[in-house]
Parts: C-alpha cells; sequence; structure tokens
C-alpha cells in the first residue's frame, strides 16, 4: 500500500484471477472506511491473516507487471535499512499517475479528438470533463454507477484523453531553441549559387548567409539562430525574413532534447593518462562491483564515462548516470546527447508527471530510447530491467542524501546496492571523494583509481591564502575585499578573463542586529534570526519562508539602531558595482536562479561573456566547465570551517578544491585566493597544496577519537511537536529507552542549534552503532523501542524520524 505501515496486507481473490495476477502488477484495493487505493503485488500466498478478515480486491489493474521484481528487492533493501515503510518507497519510486486514489484529481487533455477510440464508458467521463474541469476519481464512480472505476481511467490515461492534476510537481515547460538550416530549394550548388547572386541587392542577408556557411563549418548540424545573430552582428528580424523567402528553414527544437541523431559523433579518444586509468577501472571490474574513480577536477573523468557506456551498450546492457540534481543542467546533457543521440532520457524531479511515465515504461520495455538513462537521485528507483552499469558523478555530494519526505535514503549508497543486485559495475567518480567511500577503498571493499593529470596537461591552480586579520589590522581592507583580492581581481579583469567569487551565504547580511540592545530580529515560527535582503528591504526566514519588511526600529528597545553584521552574496555584489563600476556583475543564489531558467540564463550569460564578475553560493561549484575564467575568489573559508558539523571540516575541502576547480581550465594556470582569519588552519594548508590524504588521514583521526562515521553508523532520531513540554516528555523517555539498550553511544536528547521550526519544537537523539555489532539486531532493537513509544497514547501526537546514516 502506498502508506506509512510497517506491514504488509493480505487481499482475497479467486482462483482464476490468482493465475492471472501478476507480481508486481497494481490492484485497486479497499482500505479503511470507503477509501480506494492502488496497490502493488507483492506476494500471492494461501495464509489467511489472523487478525483480520481479508477483503477481496476492487480490480486488477495491470496485465503485466510495472514494478520489477529486483525493484521489490531493493525496495525490502531500503526499507530495512533506511528503517522505513514499503510504502514509503513506493510512494517514492513510482509516478504519481500510476497510483490513482479516490482523491486523486483528473482534467481533460485539451488536446485530445479521437473520440471515436474511446468506449462507452469512457466517453461519459471524458464528456462529463467537458462540463466539469476536473473531477475526483469518487465523482467518476458516480457517473458510471458503480465501484471500481480505476481500470477506465487508466484507460483513459493510456489513451491521453485526460490527465492527473498535479499538485506536487511543479510542471516542467520545456525551453525551445530555435535552429535554422537550408532549405530543400538550395540544396545544390548552382541554386546556392544563383541565390547569393539574387542577395548581392540585400548585402544584409547575404552577410547572414556567409556567416551562415562559416558556422556550420560543413557538418550537416543546423545552425543555432542566436549563433548566427551574434556573428553577423544582425537582428532576428532578418532571419526571419530569410526564413519568410524560404531560404532557411526554421527548427525548434527541446532545449533538453537537442539531438540530431543522424549526426552523432564517434566519443573523444583518450589520452594517456585517461587510457591508463581506464584499463585499470576494467581490471578492477574484474574482481570487484564498485570501483571509485578519484580523478583531479578537468582530467576528463567524463570521457572515460563515456568510453565504459559505449561498451556497456554493446554487450545490451542499460546503463544509470547519477549526478547532483543541480548539475544536470543542459551542458551535461547536451554532451552526453552528442555521443548517444536520443537513446539517452534524461529523468529530472523538474519533469511532469507524463515525462516520468514515459521513461519508466521505456525502461519496463526495454525501448531503445532509455538505454541511458542519466537522472538525479530518485532516478536509482527507476524499473531497470538489465542495468550493466552505475555511474555515480560527483559521489561526495550530499543532495544524494534525501532527508524529508522518508525514505531517507542515499542514492550512491542504494545505487550500490542496486548493482549488486543486477550484478551491475559501479564507478564512483569524484575529485574530492567522500571520506566514506576512501574509506571503503581503503578498506579493499572498493576498488581504487587515481588520475592525477588534469586534460591537456593544464596545471591545477595555484591557491593563495590571504590572511584577512592581518589585513582588518592594517586597514587594507575595503568593505570584505582586501587588497590582495582586488589587486587580482582587476590584472585579471586587464586581461579581459572572468572571475568567480564564492560566498556561502546568500542575501545580504546574515543578521541584522541592535547595536544599543543586541537584541536581533527572530523568525516568529522558528527558533533564528531573519535574514536581510537588501534589495527588498526584507527580513526573511531561511526555513519556513516568512518574511516582512525591516522595522526602522529596535522591535525590544525600539531605537532606530538595527545594524546590519556579517555579509552575504548580495553585499558581496554591491560592494563589487560601487568597486567596478565598470564591470558587469552576476549574482547566483537561490534568491536569482528560483525562477524556471534563472540558473541556465545566468549560465549563458557568463558563458556568453555578457557578465564580468560572477558572485555565487554552492551553486558555483557543481561541474561548470569555463574556458575564459582565470581567478576564482572565496571572500571567506572560516563560516564554513565553523560550522558545527562533524563533517564541516571535509565539506570546507571538499568545496573549495571543487571551486577552485573553476579556474584556469585552458592552456592558463588559474589563480585562487582564499581569505580567512585561520591561514594555518590545517584543512586550508591542505586544499593550498591538493593533499587530499593528508586530509582524509587527519579526518580518520579525529573520527577515530570521537567515534564518527565511517567508523561508527549513526542513526539520528528527531521528535516534533507544538507543545514543548510535550516533546521534551517524549523524548526523555525515548532517551531513557535507548540508553538501556545502547548505554554511553546514546547522545541526548537535545535541542538542536535550531530548536524550533515552523512552529514545531524539535528534541534529537544520536545512537551510535558500533562497526563490530549487528547492524541488523541493532535497527530491530530500534524499532521495537519505537513500537512501544508509539503504544503510549500520549506520545501519539508526537512526529517520530528516523534517519539512518544521518549525515
Ligand atoms: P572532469 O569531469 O574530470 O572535471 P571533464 O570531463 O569535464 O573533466 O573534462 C574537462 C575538459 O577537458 C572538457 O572540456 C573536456 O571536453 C576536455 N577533455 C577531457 N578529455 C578529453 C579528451 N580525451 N579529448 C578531448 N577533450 C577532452
Ligand atoms: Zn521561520
Amino acid at each position: 500500500m502506498p502508506l506509512p505501515l510497517q506491514k504488509l496486507f493480505t487481499y482475497r481473490i479467486t482462483a482464476a484471477e490468482a493465475d492471472f495476477i501478476k507480481i508486481g502488477a497494481r490492484v485497486a484495493v479497499p482500505f479503511g472506511k470507503s477509501k480506494i487505493y492502488t496497490a502493488i503485488v507483492y506476494e500471492k500466498h494461501l495464509e489467511e491473516p489472523k487478525a483480520y478478515e481479508a477483503k477481496e480486491i476492487y480490480q486488477i489493474l495491470d496485465e503485466s507487471p510495472i514494478v520489477t521484481e529486483i525493484q521489490l528487492k531493493q525496495w525490502e533493501w531500503i526499507s530495512s535499512y533506511y528503517m522505513c515503510s514499503l510504502g514509503d518507497v513506493l510512494r517514492a519510486a513510482l509516478p504519481k499517475a500510476f497510483l490513482l486514489e479516490s482523491e486523486t484529481l483528473v482534467i481533460k487533455n485539451n488536446l485530445f479528438e479521437e473520440e471515436s477510440i474511446l468506449t462507452d464508458e469512457e466517453y461519459l467521463i471524458w464528456e462529463a470533463l467537458e462540463h466539469q474541469s476536473k473531477l475526483k476519481i469518487q465523482d467518476i464512480g458516480k457517473i458510471l454507477d458503480r465501484k471500481g472505476v480505476l481500470s477506465v481511467v487508466n484507460s483513459l490515461l493510456s489513451k491521453e484523453a485526460i490527465e492527473v492534476k498535479e499538485e506536487i510537481y511543479e510542471q516542467y515547460k520545456p525551453k525551445y531553441v530555435k535552429y535554422v538550416q537550408l532549405h530543400q530549394n538550395y540544396q545544390s550548388e548552382e541554386s546556392l549559387h544563383s541565390l547569393l547572386d539574387d542577395l548581392s541587392r540585400a548585402p544584409k542577408q547575404r552577410e547572414i548567409m556567409l556567416c551562415f556557411f562559416q558556422l556550420k563549418h560543413g557538418s550537416k548540424e543546423p545552425v543555432l539562430v542566436q549563433d548566427l545573430i551574434k556573428k553577423s552582428n544582425t537582428t532576428s528580424g532578418i532571419v526571419q525574413a530569410l526564413v519568410k523567402k524560404e531560404v532557411f528553414e526554421l527548427l525548434q527544437v527541446r532545449e533538453d532534447r537537442v539531438s540530431f541523431d543522424t549526426d552523432t559523433r564517434p566519443i573523444l579518444d583518450l589520452n594517456d593518462p585517461q587510457l591508463k586509468a581506464l584499463a585499470e577501472i576494467k581490471a578492477v571490474f574484474k574482481k570487484k562491483e564498485v570501483c571509485l574513480l578519484h580523478g583531479v577536477t578537468s582530467s576528463g573523468k567524463t570521457e572515460i564515462y563515456s568510453h565504459l557506456i559505449s561498451e556497456t551498450l554493446e554487450q545490451g546492457k542499460q546503463v544509470l548516470y547519477l549526478l547532483p540534481e543541480i548539475a544536470l543542467t543542459t551542458h551535461i546533457i547536451n554532451r552526453l546527447q552528442h555521443f548517444y543521440g536520443d537513446k539517452i532520457s534524461v529523468f529530472h524531479s523538474r519533469y511532469s508527471v507524463d515525462e516520468r511515465v514515459e521513461v519508466w515504461n521505456n525502461l519496463l520495455l526495454r525501448s531503445n530510447k532509455a538505454q541511458i538513462i542519466l537522472g538525479a537521485r530518485s532516478s536509482v528507483l527507476l524499473p531497470f530491467s538489465n542495468l550493466g552499469l552505475i555511474i555515480v558523478d560527483e559521489e561526495h555530494e550530499t543532495s544524494f542524501k534525501q532527508f524529508e519526505p522518508s525514505p531517507r535514503y542515499h542514492a550512491r549508497d542504494t545505487a550500490v546496492m542496486l548493482g549488486y543486485l543486477h550484478k551491475a559495475n559501479v564507478l564512483l567518480g569524484s575529485a574530492t571523494p567522500s571520506v566514506e567511500t576512501f574509506y571503503n577503498s581503503r578498506q579493499s571493499k572498493y576498488g581504487y583509481v587515481k588520475l592525477e593529470t588534469r586534460y591537456g596537461n593544464v596545471q591545477l591552480p595555484e591557491i593563495e591564502l590571504v590572511d584577512i586579520k592581518e589585513k582588518h589590522r592594517k586597514k587594507r581592507m575595503t568593505g570584505h575585499f582586501s587588497d590582495r583580492l582586488l589587486t587580482l581581481i582587476k590584472e585579471a579583469l586587464a586581461e579581459k578573463e572572468q572571475v568567480i567569487l564564492f560566498q556561502n551565504r546568500r542575501g545580504f547580511s546574515p543578521v541584522v542586529e541592535c547595536s544599543t540592545c543586541g537584541v536581533a530580529p527572530q523568525c516568529p515560527n522558528c527558533d533564528v534570526s531573519l535574514t536581510f535582503h537588501k534589495f527588498n528591504n526584507e527580513l526573511r526566514c531561511h526555513y519556513c519562508g516568512y518574511q516582512q519588511a525591516l522595522p526602522k526600529t529596535c522591535p525590544a528597545c525600539e531605537n532606530p539602531t538595527l545594524d546590519a553584521k556579517g555579509f552575504g552574496t548580495e553585499q558581496i555584489e554591491l560592494e563589487l558595482k560601487e568597486l567596478f563600476p565598470e564591470t558587469k556583475v552576476g549574482r547566483m543564489d537561490l534568491d536569482t536562479t528560483r525562477g524556471k531558467y534563472g540558473y541556465q540564463k545566468l549560465l549563458r550569460s557568463f558563458h556568453d561573456h555578457e557578465i564580468d564578475i560572477l558572485v555565487g553560493t554552492q551553486m558555483l561549484t557543481k561541474g561548470l566547465d569555463f574556458k575564459n575564467v582565470s581567478l576564482v575568489g572565496v571572500l571567506n573559508a572560516d563560516n564554513l570551517l565553523n560550522f558545527p558539523d562533524f563533517r564541516a571540516h571535509e565539506r570546507t575541502y571538499q568545496l573549495m578544491v571543487q571551486v577552485s576547480g573553476r579556474a584556469g581550465r585552458d592552456q592558463k594556470r588559474g589563480k585562487v585566493a582564499i581569505q580567512t582569519f585561520n591561514p594555518y588552519h590545517q584543512i586550508l594548508q591542505q586544499v593550498t597544496i591538493h593533499d587530499y590524504e593528508a586530509m582524509y588521514q587527519d579526518q580518520m583521526n579525529e573520527r577515530h577519537q570521537f567515534s564518527y562515521p565511517p567508523l561508527v553508523r549513526l542513526v539520528r532520531i528527531v521528535l516534533k511537536h507544538k507543545d514543548f513540554i510535550k516533546v521534551d516528555t517524549a523524548a526523555n523517555w525515548m532517551g531513557k529507552s535507548l540508553v538501556n539498550s545502547f548505554g554511553d553511544q546514546v547522545l541526548g536528547p537535545t535541542s538542536p542549534s535550531i530548536g524550533r521550526i515552523r512552529n514545531k519544537y524539535i528534541k534529537s537523539i544520536l545512537i551510535k552503532l558500533p562497526a563490530n555489532i549487528s547492524l541488523k539486531q541493532s535497527k530491530d532493537q530500534i524499532q521495537r523501542i519505537k513500537d512501544s513509544f508509539m503504544a503510549i497514547a500520549d506520545f501519539r501526537p508526537v512526529q517520530v524520524i528516523v534517519d539512518v546514516d544521518c549525515y
């Protein structure tokens, strides 16, 4: 059942149905007093449940399974490893259109015209939707005057006469890009010549034609209108005129599906270090399922992946290519589509339900379109049938872990398990592997291959630490910029090179504080200070979205002395505009990329050099490949280092190295300047000399000393409730029970640094499970304690969240 229930439910079927019904197929079943749900057949058996009378199913919805047996095994593993219900996994895995239930809303598809293919009942519903814009499944039952209408609805869906109304997902509106190619009229040499003669009276148009041929370079591919306009320095009007004249033919192509399959390119030849790495990876795969590819930024990991992908396709097997969500830009999609054309399907949380259903079905049918799946976290839950290779790119990225809602799975670890179930190879790639993955390779659980040279022998950037404590003392700071960083920026700009500045906080300044009484305005729903956004003079909560205008006086002492403390991306942008008035500055953070294409647009204008300096948050670190960036500046490394988390140092190392990797990716050696109050900090020293292994060793020593992963497992239990006393009492009870079983491995209950979010008080308990005791038994014990907790009536309203590997 798609519900957060610990158990499976048994329903009664007839002997005939038992023959027909397939494991992994959907059935509509009654549940509770009057609800109908879509459930998945998990098992056929002959044991009557003892605690309840088995009800009859309403209906079988699929002739053949939509969930594979391997998926059911995978779900079982996720549910047991991450301590969640199978229903949670089911909900996360299946596109919503597969899970019709009584509350589901359907709407008419206005593009549908083939009324003749509808059955009488289907027509009745379709007609009803003419008069009512939306119908619940329950209403449809009333129209047809019977129960069990899901199969009719399903059939209407598959005929594309109706759609399921989307409430959860934002509809993904693909963007179209315009291309032109030569009209058929002018395919021959002579016709072309006479055309150019004709155009001699229209010099602008002639100019465009010449640029067109230059851009084409003899290839068969059409030319991007945008490029053509830029190159020939004209307007789209003149291009339009040529389209009207039937000289050009206009093509509109969906940006994320740009592929001209007639003209896919062969993949690139590897250089020697890449060839060596590829051979080593293949040797590892003979002995082990999982291999870590530790390749410095810009070493060409993507090219190595491509070679492995091609070999896997030749064996007739499927490939899963996992990327952090944010890296799923058209940039990487295009790059792979050039090689693999429409063998590639992209699976994106921003895609509509229909598109996700399409990918799902293509995989089930082993269609050609779904030989390579390129996707973020949730694509690890798709119905692969014949998987040969999984690539987890940027395996260290935190966005592979789902924190909310359950299942709180880690896509990388789930991918390793998926590889095991399919006997597929798993390649984890990163320039800065997570400590746990590197540990696994040191323990020989995973193979290990290192790639130390950047492609084209480009040198790693030169990293310089700028001591801003000293600079402050000597009064060499202008706002948040040291004289050194300013000099470097000026040098880069003088060379017409671009600059990236990294600041890990968005907004103008994190907090506003009263300089008289020291009070900072707080969020009314959460225990955090509000963040000041200068651009609209607002205070905002980054946890719940609360916002208010900046008060003129301090809410506590009423003096007009509210003062901005600290700094964010917005402040940096402002300072830059004053320091470099002639320079175009762009800002990339959650606030500026919220719109549908905000992110893409910014990247494009930076790519096209419409922006000289790009200021941004973490978003900047994700695999962007700009040739013209020679300088990367980090405004303040300290707030990363001081973050209260056992991973703070590891993360700082990863982040610093990844941002540095954006500098100097072509012939010239890039420069990186990191401003800090602690230039002698071990981690920053290790960043400057790119010493991953020293960082790893230090981190492991610390984790050994203080018992942290990967040496122990962490399970976090979080309790939430509006009433503080209730959650406090509940947490103490839970804490005591856990201590009885796990002794001093239990930390807490404590209030997290933000003790209240969205009006709910939070208590958290951390359990450290040593590697030498059975994980399964420990989890069973935790589950038993949770069950007894839930049995106490007073505690029932308290929300309990269990998070395994909560980091
Ligand atoms: P990484 O993912 O390791 O950071 P990329 O795969 O993005 O590195 O490669 C960096 C750049 O070098 C890209 O622009 C890529 O096209 C180029 N490159 C890498 N390997 C090759 C190759 N064998 N032939 C041609 N270009 C390559
Ligand atoms: Zn809030």
